[in-house]
C-alpha cells in the first residue's frame, strides 16, 4: 500500500486504534497523526481514543489533542484503523469508520480479516508501528514520529524480547534511535516503572496463582473487589500476565480480571508450543500465536476449564 496515495486528496482524516489502548495502539495512532502533520499539513486530522489512555504516554506529541469524547460532526473522507483486528475492538469509533467515504486498516494481527477498503496486515511484524515505518516516506519522519514508532515497538515486543522481533525490526529500531530521543528513559518510564499499588496487586496475583497441567500452565485472577481495594483500573494490570509467564517450566500463562458479573477479560501468553490466538479466536477474541486476549462469560472456574480443555488439545 502507498499510504499517502491512498489518503489522496482527503481533507479530513479520522484515526483510531482499539478499545483499552496499549502502547502500540496509542503510539501508532499518534505516529500517523504526527506524520500527516509533516506530510500533509493541510489535512484536518482527528485521533480518537477511549478508556482512559495511559498517562505514561503523555510525552508523545499529540497526546493532549486526542479526542476522548467522540465529538465530530459529519463524516470523514478517510478513516484509518490502526492495531485493530475486529470491528468490535474499534469501540465508539466504529460509527465514524462505517460512515467514512474510504477506510484504511494497518495492523499486524494474524486474526485480522481485513476490516477496511484498503488493508495492510503484516502478521510477522512486531507491531503496527513497525508496519507504519515501512509505509511512511522517510522525508516526513521527524523526531516526534520516530519517538512514537519506537514506543510502539518497545511495548509490543516486550522491549525487543519477544519472537516477533525480526532482523528487520531491529534494523528499524536502529534507524529510529538516530532521531535523538531518550530511548532508555522511554523504556524505563513506560514499560518497567509501575506505581506502588500496581506492584502490590502484581504481588497478590503472583501469590494467588495456581500451577496446573504438571506445571505447564499457570493462572491467576484479580476480581473487582481487589481492583476496588487497590483503586486500580484494567490498564494498571498490564504486565501481570508476562510476569506469570516468566515462571520456569510454564508454557502457557493465563491472567484474567473481572469486568462484571461472571464476565472476565482473559489474557494468554505462550512460549510458542501452544497457539493462544487460536484459542482466543474460538471464544470470540484474537491476537497473536504467543499473545492473545478474549472476553469471556462464566465463573472463574468455568473459564479455566474451557481454556485448559483447548490448551490440552494442542499439547
Ligand atoms: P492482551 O492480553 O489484552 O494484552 O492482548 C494480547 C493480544 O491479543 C494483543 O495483540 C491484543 O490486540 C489482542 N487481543 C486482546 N484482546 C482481544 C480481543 N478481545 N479480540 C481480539 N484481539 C484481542
Ligand atoms: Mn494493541
Ligand atoms: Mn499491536
Amino acid at each position: 500500500m502507498n499510504l499517502l496515495n491512498e489518503i489522496g486528496s482527503a481533507k479530513n482524516v479520522g484515526i483510531a486504534g482499539h478499545i483499552r489502548p496499549d502502547g502500540d495502539c496509542i503510539s501508532s495512532t499518534l505516529a500517523l497523526y504526527a506524520y500527516l502533520k509533516c506530510a500533509r499539513p493541510d489535512i484536518r486530522c482527528v485521533v480518537f481514543t477511549q478508556d482512559n489512555p495511559p498517562s505514561i504516554f503523555s510525552y508523545l506529541e499529540g497526546y493532549d489533542e486526542m479526542n476522548l469524547t467522540y465529538s465530530f460532526d459529519g463524516k470523514f473522507d478517510v478513516f484509518v484503523a490502526l492495531d485493530v483486528s475486529s470491528y468490535d475492538r474499534l469501540g465508539d469509533a466504529l460509527t465514524f469508520f462505517e460512515k467514512a467515504d474510504k477506510t484504511i486498516c494497518v495492523d499486524h494481527h494474524e486474526t485480522n480479516p481485513g476490516l477496511a477498503d484498503v488493508n495492510e496486515i503484516r502478521p510477522h511484524a512486531s507491531s503496527t508501528c513497525e508496519v507504519l515505518f515501512e509505509l511512511f516516506e522517510k522525508e516526513y519522519i521527524d523526531k516526534a514520529v520516530a519517538e512514537c514508532l519506537f514506543t510502539g515497538i518497545v511495548h509490543d515486543s516486550g522491549v525487543f524480547q519477544y519472537s516477533n522481533m525480526s532482523r528487520r525490526s531491529f534494523e528499524i529500531v536502529g534507524q529510529l534511535v538516530e532521531y535523538g530521543f531518550d530511548g532508555p528513559k522511554i523504556i524505563q518510564e513506560t514499560f518497567y516503572e509501575k506505581s506502588y499499588v500496581q506492584n502490590q496487586i502484581l504481588g497478590r496475583a503472583l501469590l494467588e496463582s495456581i500451577l496446573f497441567m504438571d506445571g505447564k500452565c499457570i493462572v491467576s485472577m484479580v476480581d473487582k473487589k481487589m481492583m476496588d481495594f487497590y483503586n486500580v483500573l484494567p490498564k494498571h494490570l498490564e504486565g501481570i500476565v508476562n510476569q506469570l509467564k516468566n515462571t520456569k517450566g510454564v508454557e502457557v500463562a493465563i491472567f484474567m480480571y473481572e469486568m462484571g458479573t461472571q464476565r472476565f477479560k482473559v489474557s494468554m501468553r505462550s512460549n510458542g508450543g501452544v497457539n493462544v490466538a487460536k484459542i482466543a479466536t474460538l471464544f470470540g477474541g484474537g491476537g497473536h500465536d504467543r499473545a492473545a486476549g478474549v472476553e469471556m462469560n462464566g465463573t472463574y472456574h468455568d473459564i479455566i476449564n474451557a481454556l485448559s480443555h483447548e490448551i490440552e488439545k494442542q499439547m
